[in-house]
């Protein structure tokens, strides 16, 4: 009996909730009034819950520590598609595995892959013509990219546009904020030991945007061959520049990176582990590596202070 009558309270508070809610929200999709957003990456997701606001109730399929190249969908992963209305994934090949499922859904409702609305002079490309999918790691580019996400939301639900636009446009400051503050930090960095070597090529529009070298040991794509020949280029490349200190991806195996460490050791270079950078996959949700904003700046303070000698 003491539990039915918290049940009721409970049932009650929601009511006077629903109650609350304007006209607007009622002409919205969605059995909660909201418009049910699923994502692929994080990346999209969190930014995408800032700028839907109240409006959105969004999910992305890939959590933390997952690998957007190899993944392949479930069957949970089908039905929260077909259970959404709209979807988000990014899109240049990164979801390679989830094509078909992206081209059957999108029979039904809005499926958007969001960078492939980035002009393509702005793209880079590896040696095979093959276009770096890594986006978000250019704030101008990503911010391309979530502007399409936006005009999708508008259109999906014209009455709150203003709103979406507003929420972006302050979000949007806060991105521009982000970039200065990265550029400040990464230029204090001397210029000959702006080398960054990580596991895969996830920092090609990072380096671009901060004139930082770029090494990965593995490709564009996890699916990539790592070779004996990567490595010992690699090596070659830190003892060169003298650098200090090498990165570990948190969505990637860390064996190929600790095997340049060992090998820089073997030719007399003392070079360290700097710490675990974001590629592919945020941190957890609820902390600050969980956000686009505090996974980047996570990024950005990892690779300064290790690159300036002062390692962990
Ligand atoms: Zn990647």
């Amino acid at each position: 009996m003491k539990k039915m009558s918290i049940v009721l309270v409970g049932l009650l508070s929601s009511l006077l909730v629903l109650g609350a809610c304007s006209d607007k929200e009622k002409s919205e999709a969605g059995t909660d009034g909201k418009i049910d957003v699923v994502t692929t990456i994080a990346q999209i997701a969190e930014p995408i819950s800032i700028i839907g606001g109240d409006h959105v109730a969004v999910e992305s399929l890939m959590g933390p520590g997952v690998d957007p190249h190899l993944y392949k969908a479930t069957q949970g992963d089908i039905k929260k598609l077909e259970g959404s209305d709209i979807v988000f994934y990014s899109g240049l090949n990164l979801e390679g595995n989830m094509t078909e499922a992206f081209k059957n859904i999108g029979t039904k409702k809005p499926v958007r892959g969001i960078s492939e609305s980035i002009p393509t002079e702005k793209l880079l490309e590896d040696d095979n013509g093959a276009i770096d999918p890594h986006v978000w790691f250019d704030i101008e580019l990503w911010k391309i990219a979530l502007e399409t996400a936006t005009e999708e939301l508008k259109a999906f639900a014209p009455e709150l546009a203003d709103e979406f636009e507003a929420n972006k446009e302050s979000y949007f400051n806060e991105l521009d904020a982000l970039h200065t503050e990265s550029l400040e930090k990464l230029t204090q960095i001397p210029e000959d030991k702006r080398v960054l070597v990580t596991a895969h090529d996830a920092f090609g529009y990072f380096g671009r945007a901060y004139n930082i070298k770029v090494v990965g040991l593995q490709g564009l794509s996890t699916e990539d061959e790592i070779g004996i020949t990567d490595i010992d280029d690699t090596i070659s490349i830190l003892m060169e520049y003298k650098i200090p200190a090498v990165f570990v991806e948190s969505s990637i195996n860390q064996n190929s990176i600790k095997a340049v460490i060992e090998g820089a050791g073997k030719q007399g270079l003392d070079v360290k582990l700097g710490g675990e950078l974001y590629s592919d996959a945020m941190g957890d949700a609820g902390t600050e590596e969980g956000t686009y904003i505090g996974m980047y700046k996570h990024n950005v303070n990892t690779i300064h202070k290790a690159l300036l000698g002062e390692g962990n």
